[in-house]
């Protein structure tokens, strides 16, 4: 089944008003792990936009040896960590990991951590810790033993995943990402003009509609990831928060596009707020 609907009436409760009695806790709490040595801006777009999807708390780990406090100084809300610090809480209702991960040795330790720490609750994978599942056979095999996995890769990263090639990937979308939902028994949105999700287990491809070429920018992928990271850990479920986390981000773009007078130059730190706007106001 092929489904093409605007988000906010196909999934509802992802758009209701907040309980008179919630609190913090009710909104959960978001690992988000990456941001290698001169990679720090990733981390910074992905957690930035979990707390304006409304994400109760979120912390930003950081795959280096000092934490770079000063670019995440404008968002003091958000908690700073040693991506090993994190390993060990407890507490963390969500997962993400890759964006400015890198793909060295030490990248590959602690994509394997997270794989294995997070078996039981949502965990998003994007960019480097995509490509590092590519090249590692022995990653790839626990991604396919979690049970709460979202990949979202762009074409070129969704070709490495296959083992195909970029414009194979591109002649045939439906049949790309459904291979790589099967294949890791994982939610997967495949990237691009009209974005693509499909989850193995149920049969129903959605097409987004929102969103425009603005979004062909650098780190655009990384806000992706953390407003999908920031709904799972809200208790919205996997299908759910990747469809309507994949529209809202677009939607968030069109929005943008019609404040700044067209598409161009718009920034994916620009993002998030919008995002805020669009999910309080749909
Ligand atoms: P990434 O390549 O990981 O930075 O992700 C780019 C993000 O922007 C994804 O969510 C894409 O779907 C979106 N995007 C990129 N180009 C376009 C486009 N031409 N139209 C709509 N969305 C786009
Ligand atoms: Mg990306």
């Amino acid at each position: 089944m092929e489904i093409c609907v605007n988000a906010p009436s196909m999934f509802p409760s992802v758009f209701m008003p907040r309980p008179l009695d919630s609190h913090k806790g009710t909104f959960g709490t978001l690992a988000i792990i990456g941001g290698s040595q001169g990679m720090s801006g990733a981390i910074v777009l992905a957690s930035t936009a979990a707390v304006y999807t409304g994400c109760g708390k979120v912390w930003a780990g950081f795959h280096q040896k000092t934490l770079p406090m000063p670019i995440i100084a404008q968002h003091p809300e958000i908690m700073l960590a040693c991506a090993h610090e994190l390993l060990i809480r407890e507490d963390i209702s969500a997962w993400v990991t890759g964006c400015g991960l890198g793909l060295d040795e030490d990248a590959v330790i602690v994509l394997e951590k997270v794989l294995s720490k997070s078996m039981n609750a949502p965990l998003l994978l994007d960019a480097d810790a995509l490509t590092l599942l590519s090249q590692r056979p022995q990653l790839s095999t626990l991604a396919q033993q979690h049970s709460h996995l979202i990949l979202t890769p762009h074409p070129t990263e969704a070709a490495r995943l296959l083992g195909i090639s970029t414009a194979d990937i591109q002649a045939d979308r439906h049949s790309a990402v459904k291979a790589i939902a099967q294949k890791y028994q994982a939610t997967v949105v495949l990237k691009g003009h009209h974005s693509l999700v499909y989850a193995f287990d149920n049969d129903t491809l959605y097409t987004n509609h929102s969103g425009n070429p603005g979004l062909a920018t650098a780190g655009s992928g990384d806000v992706l990831s953390g407003v999908i990271g920031a709904l799972c850990a809200q208790g919205i479920d996997n299908w759910q928060a990747t469809c309507a986390g994949v529209w809202l981000h677009g939607a968030a773009a069109d929005y943008l596009a019609s404040q700044i007078g067209g598409e161009i130059g718009l920034l994916s730190s620009e993002l998030p707020h919008a995002v805020r706007y669009i999910r309080n106001r749909a």
